[in-house]
């Protein structure tokens, strides 16, 4: 059931997806995490999903993670009377409070903190950005607005303010309650949408307190520009297209994906690409050429995991999906100038035992040819620090803690092993660990593999010892 490839695939849940069946042949095809989105679906429904993905874990007998997406604080208009209105450039249109349903002279705005946020020379985006109108003029209760682009507007699209921060909690009373679902459910990671502020994070991770790993997911420009204390405070990052790319021009969002991975991947937190990597696939049973060089550049750039949303959730061709993003990555990690770009921007060794344990692990593997690097790990640290390096084979994490491991099949080349029997000396390890090396199929007899480990055992942050040992 090993993977042939060190970048991990996210998976998104839906109607197309949800059964046993399906979800038995994605995991088969390659999905690693699955990502439950609670903007849709009831907890029964997410529930039946985690269920049937611990059943196949069992099946197939190694982790696999599941990550709960809360919809956030996400921003939609009211109903119209027609269900939707034609639009036209230069038309003037009225947002207000008014909850009565709406026409091509007002619409209903049901959020009055944003009015109040919002003033003259302001935008809206409307619909993922396709109807796009400008405040001209700000009343009590209400936005005068000019249409500068857009054809149609059907009732409960969400909206974007690009450029405005929005007095908004970081988690609504539904995010409240679906977060409470979600960990009763027992999910590995919590993604929390349209983070603002470090503040918005913080909020979240105490009412996590510590039962599921936090991924962060950029969706907004304010986000951006305080990452570096987001990322202090994250266990993981998504970068989120979608709404990032109607908040931020779409030329900014190649150079924005650059270095939002190169800087978390130094960060040593695992980093995730997401949204239409294949999106004609909700419809084709082939991508397009464009969405291939998507999926592979998120790989170049050094990315932990590429996502797939709706071409999973609702799509026609669920399973080929996963598929073309398997072939995808691994040709793409195949290639000679993928190597070289893993190597030029290696990172500096942070400066602890630990880190330089790691960052010696990945040349000793160079220059002995391992097979694998192999890391104990109770707390999966020491198994992310092997990750930044980006070696090109496989990370084998032993953890007594089936939590860990399950968090960790999100990160770069970790190949996380359930290992609940405890190893009390150093000679012990390497039998140990050679003789999974050798049942994960990672090498043969005679082959070597690169060990780092903690003396004393057991104790979380040790890390102090490295050994070159083969599969006898
Ligand atoms: P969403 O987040 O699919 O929950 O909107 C991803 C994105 O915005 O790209
Ligand atoms: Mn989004």
């Amino acid at each position: 059931m090993r993977r042939e490839r060190q970048t991990k695939i996210v998976a998104t849940l839906g109607p197309a997806s949800d059964t046993k069946a399906v979800i038995r042949e994605l995991i088969k095809a390659g999905v690693d995490l699955f990502r439950l989105n609670f903007s849709h679906g009831s907890h029964d429904e997410h529930r039946k999903s985690v269920e049937i993905i611990r059943q196949l874990e069992k099946e197939f007998g190694h982790p696999v993670g599941i990550m709960a997406d809360l919809q956030g604080p996400k921003l939609r208009i009211g109903e119209f009377k027609d269900g939707f209105i034609a639009l036209k450039a230069g038309m003037k249109i009225r947002f207000d409070s008014n909850k009565a349903e709406g026409d091509r002279s007002r619409i209903n705005l049901p959020h009055p903190e944003v009015i109040k946020a919002l003033k003259k020379g302001s935008e809206i985006l409307l619909d993922d950005g396709k109807v796009r109108v400008r405040v001209l003029k700000k009343g009590e209760g209400f936005l005068d607005c000019e249409v500068l682009e857009g054809l149609y507007l059907s009732g409960r699209k969400g909206f974007n303010l690009p450029g405005t921060m929005i007095p908004v909690p970081a988690l609504t009373i539904k995010d409240k309650k679906d977060l409470k679902a979600a960990l009763d459910m027992g999910v590995d990671w919590i993604a929390q949408s349209f983070v603002q502020k470090p503040e918005d994070v913080r909020a979240a991770k105490k009412l996590i307190g510590g039962k599921a790993a936090l991924m962060v997911k950029l969706e907004k420009p304010s986000a951006l520009e305080t990452l570096d204390d987001i990322l202090k405070l994250a266990d993981g990052i998504m970068l989120a297209r979608g709404d990032l790319g109607v908040e931020i021009p779409p030329e900014n969002v190649p150079a924005v994906q650059k270095r939002v991975i190169r800087q978390v991947r130094h960060a040593g937190k695992p980093v995730v690409v997401a949204t239409q990597m294949l999106e004609s696939m909700i419809k084709n049973a082939r991508p397009t050429r464009a969405e291939a060089s998507d999926v592979a550049t998120a790989v170049y750039d050094g990315a932990d995991a590429v996502m797939l949303s709706a071409e999973t959730a609702a799509g026609e061709f669920p399973v080929n999906a996963v598929t073309i993003m398997d072939r995808i990555a691994r040709r793409t990690e195949a290639d000679e100038t993928y190597q070289q770009m893993m190597e030029n921007d290696h990172p500096d060794t942070l400066g602890d035992p630990s880190d330089a344990i790691s960052t010696a692990a990945y040349y000793v593997a160079q220059d002995v040819d391992a097979r694998a690097i192999v890391t104990y790990t109770m707390s999966g640290s020491t198994a992310l620090r092997s990750a930044r390096q980006r070696p090109n084979v496989p990370i084998l994490c032993l953890t007594p803690d089936i939590r860990v491991a399950r968090r960790l099949v999100v990160s770069y080349g970790v190949l996380p092993v359930h290992a609940p029997e405890t190893v009390e000396d150093f000679s012990g390890p390497a039998t140990h660990a050679a003789r999974i090396v050798r049942t994960q199929g990672l090498a043969k007899k005679g082959e070597r593999f690169v060990m780092t480990a903690g003396v004393p055992f057991g104790t979380p942050g040790s890390t102090n010892i490295l050994r070159i040992a083969e599969v006898e």
